[in-house]
């Protein structure tokens, strides 16, 4: 069947660094042995940046770290990186924290922002990477973004003065909320925080147990939580919460009902992912009038991880119909829906949609469409191919409208 849709809005994508990482080397299509090739026969006398290693495909530790070029190594997940022995000396000089702490997993878990800085200022942006990011996504059907984690200072002013400023709905942490002058704060839509790890890194924080390792990472005790959370609410500001595991869904309820008992007030409040999410969560996410925003294309972790989760957790990975049909949540309202870049693009998500793992997972078109919502700043018309055969949705075309120039302003 032949459908079509309008170009939709990302409703969660780390678009400034997946900018900075467009220049480079990507190795997630890879099967380990080519990727173990590529990686040996890079420069020696300079640090280069690689994305997309999966770890879990191909592990590296001791020998094959010392054994290979200057490299600083980024999980496909974005959680976890390794530095090659030769790499060290350049990763040091660059973010001397980042380096001394990088076997440090609860560290890195507890830093996310500042490791997504490093990776950032390691790899480069300009407006020139960031313009060609935006406009990659529209033949995938994507035409805005939020930008959930704007890495340091430069990438927020880049994204504030980029051509494509109105594509881009920004968050930021709340050390560079503090960070920035009161222009810049009222630009951003709110502070984000991590709560917890990721299924790919095995950090997530789930109750359990893992099918082999596996450890509910928090980055914050309760109480630490409860008191940023207070401070968050005095900004006028929205808030947006990183939370999987149903662990961490919980911490994050708690700490904002406790909250707004002591006063705090969000423009927004946001909880992102919520991947084991159950009934009694998402009533009191309703109670608390949050907007829960959530990624159709990690139902298909329910496949892609049952090396790690055992049967029970894949089947209420991403519930959208007990959300939806049970607990009243409505798309575009207060289910709103993103990519996590993971992959980009409306196809992978419409797929897993559609002809998902389990029949909890699904949401119609219209439903997906709707909690997308339209693209802000540029609008066009996307041309869906669904496969009801062979279970895929495809992109065959994108029309982009003409665009009202901008009045210069003055
Ligand atoms: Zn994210």
């Amino acid at each position: 069947m032949i459908t079509t849709i309008p170009l939709l809005h990302d409703n969660h994508n780390h678009v400034s660094l997946y900018a900075a990482f467009s220049s480079c080397i990507d190795i997630s299509r890879l099967g380990p042995e080519e990727a173990w090739n590529l990686l040996g026969s890079l420069p020696k006398e300079r640090l280069t940046v690689v994305r997309g290693w999966k770890s879990f495909e191909l592990p590296l530790a001791g020998e094959a770290l010392a054994s290979l070029p200057p490299l600083l190594l980024i999980n496909f997940s974005l959680h976890g990186f390794a530095v090659s022995d030769a790499g060290l000396p350049f990763v040091e000089q660059a973010v001397p924290q980042v380096a001394a702490n990088r076997n440090n997993q609860i560290w890195c878990e507890a830093h996310v922002p500042a490791i997504f800085a490093a990776y950032c200022g390691l790899a480069g942006i300009d407006e020139g990477k960031l313009v060609s990011y935006i406009d990659a996504m529209v033949p995938l059907g994507i035409g805005s973004s939020d930008e959930m984690t704007v890495p340091t200072q430069g990438a927020l002013d880049r994204c504030l003065s980029s051509a494509y400023a109105e594509r881009l709905k920004l968050w930021v942490a709340p050390e560079l909320y503090e960070k920035v002058d009161k222009p810049r704060r009222a630009a951003v839509a709110g502070v984000k925080l991590f709560l917890d790890g990721a299924i790919g890194a095995r950090s997530a924080a789930i109750q359990g147990p893992w099918i082999g390792p596996g450890t509910a990472m928090f980055t914050y005790t309760d109480e630490a939580l409860l008191e940023l959370l207070v401070t968050i609410g005095g900004w006028n500001t929205g808030i947006a919460l990183h939370a999987i595991g149903e662990l961490a869904i919980g911490q994050a309820l708690t700490a904002l009902e406790h909250a707004h008992t002591r006063g705090a007030r969000f423009r927004q409040i946001r909880l992102e992912h919520l991947q084991f999410i159950d009934r009694d969560q998402a009533r009191r996410a309703k109670q608390l009038g949050a907007i829960l925003s959530m990624q159709p294309n990690f139902s298909s972790d329910s496949r892609d991880y049952s090396d790690r989760l055992p049967e029970s957790y894949l089947r209420r990975n991403n519930p959208f119909r007990m959300l939806i049909d049970e607990a009243g949540f409505e798309p575009g309202i207060d289910l709103v829906f993103g990519s996590d870049g993971m992959p980009d693009g409306i196809a992978y998500a419409a797929t897993a949609s559609l002809f998902p793992a389990h029949p909890v997972q699904h949401l119609s078109l219209a439903e997906l469409v709707t909690g997308y919502g339209p693209a802000r700043g540029v609008s066009g018309t996307v041309t869906l191919e669904i496969d009801e055969d062979t279970g895929r949705v495809t992109v065959i075309g994108v029309k982009q409208d003409d665009q009202v120039p901008r009045k210069p302003s003055r």
